[in-house]
């Protein structure tokens, strides 16, 4: 029986072992995954600031997997082996495949900032968002004053930052506490916040973030960060709790094998780098590897791949499709990335929403991405699958 290894159990390997179950019922199907848990990541931010519970964006995924027939082992791939098609992980040692398919996400990008990853917390997993939680949590009932700063003012800095100031004013109104005693700061080094999307999404989210209370610190290049002052330009600011909201690079794993990368940085809703992926998913290197999600770059500068539970979802359809494809000897698809829709939440009611050259504001727009979001985990929990997060 030929064996189709997954790795990582985010958007894209989730969905790409579903679907590929589906389709393919002679080979087995192995998803190694270094937590018990599904993380509905774009939750993330709201649990961090307190306004949602952990158990809402994490859904226990083994049990269901195995359900469908799907093998699912807890553990960490420490190198792939592409020449005698082996991983090697932590727990098993090693496995052979047939295919395999890698699906684990991008690291963090500190851009090389002395110090950022030293002192500053990222907002990338669970554990991430529980620890700042915690720190926030110990913050609002201290007596001290607190300043809390976000490093990168793109999607995920913006919603963080909104969600946040607004868990702070209902704090501080339930304990009868000042909330001039904290203070929210945003930084990046773009001329304004959002920087990649269209002016009037920027101005929605610009008015709204100042009317809060919120300090916008753009065109601040962070230089260094020592344990209590990020030094941005010709200033320095202090902070207590600093998160870095900054960027993504190439996974390590993906760097350490012999496959073709590409090391371009990247952002979410941006291109970066990742493992060089040629018109149909594959690894240019080498042909029974194919990746998906937030680790690849694809070869094609024609074809900019931007990094989107969106895409990576999108992305899992024409993998399935091209690994049944090839074993059983048909013609692969090639990929067409599907027209991306931003939404940004602006704390618990506001939200921008933008498609191409549409923009719109409102607290229409947060409700539709809360009901769209809510949809999706509620399918996957039913270990069933979705053609587009925000369709
Ligand atoms: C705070 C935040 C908010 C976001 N909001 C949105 C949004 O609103 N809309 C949107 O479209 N996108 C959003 N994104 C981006 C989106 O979450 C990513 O694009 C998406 O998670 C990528 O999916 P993926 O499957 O490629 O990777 P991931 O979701 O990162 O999953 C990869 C998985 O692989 C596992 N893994 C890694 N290495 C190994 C290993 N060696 N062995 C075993 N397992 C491994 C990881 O633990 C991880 O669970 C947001 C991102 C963040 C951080």
């Amino acid at each position: 029986m030929k064996r189709v290894i997954i790795i990582g159990g985010g958007f894209a390997g989730m969905e790409t072992s579903l679907r590929l179950k589906r389709l393919e019922k002679k080979a087995e199907i192995l998803l190694i995954h270094n937590d018990d848990c599904f993380t509905f990541v774009p939750g993330l931010y709201e649990t961090a600031a307190g306004e949602q519970d952990e158990s809402n964006v994490c859904i226990l995924a083994s049990q269901l997997l195995h359900q469908k027939d799907i093998l699912h082992y807890r553990d960490t791939v420490l190198s792939i082996d592409p020449k005698k098609k082996r991983v090697h992980t932590k727990n098993i040692k090693t496995i052979h495949y047939d295919v395999l398919i890698i699906a684990i996400g991008a690291q963090t990008n500190y851009y090389a900032v002395p110090g950022a990853q030293q002192y500053l917390l990222d907002l990338k997993t669970r554990g991430d968002a529980q620890q700042i939680y915690e720190y926030v949590s110990w913050a609002i009932s201290s007596k001290k004053k607190h300043q809390f700063s976000i490093c990168g003012a793109g999607l995920t800095g913006v919603e963080f930052a909104s969600s946040l100031q607004e868990h702070i004013f209902s704090e501080c109104r339930q304990r009868k506490k000042n909330p001039k005693n904290f203070s929210v700061s945003l930084i990046d080094a773009a001329p304004s916040i959002l920087a990649s999307l269209p002016d009037k999404a920027i101005k929605a989210a610009t008015a709204y973030l100042k009317k809060q209370g919120i300090s916008l610190l753009t065109d601040k290049k962070i230089r260094r960060v020592t344990q209590s002052r990020i030094f941005c330009s010709k200033e320095s600011l202090a902070y207590d709790l600093g998160v870095w909201c900054g960027g993504l690079r190439t996974h390590p794993l993906i760097i350490e094998s012999s496959l073709e990368y590409s090391e371009k940085a990247g952002e979410r809703g941006l291109p970066g780098g990742g493992m060089m992926v040629n018109e149909f998913l594959q690894s240019t290197t080498h042909p029974s590897i194919f990746g998906a999600g937030d680790c690849i770059c694809p070869k094609n500068p024609a074809l900019p791949y931007v990094k989107t539970a969106q895409n990576a979802i999108d992305q899992a359809r024409y993998i399935a499709y091209n690994v049944h494809a090839l074993l059983n000897g048909r013609k692969l698809k090639p990929y067409r990335q599907m027209k991306n829709k931003f939404y940004c939440s602006l704390g618990k009611e506001m939200g921008v929403f933008v498609s191409g050259k549409t923009v719109l504001s409102g607290k229409h727009i947060k409700k539709k991405k809360d009901k769209l979001e809510s949809t999706y985990v509620d399918t996957i929990k039913a270990g069933k699958v979705t053609s587009d997060l925000y369709g």
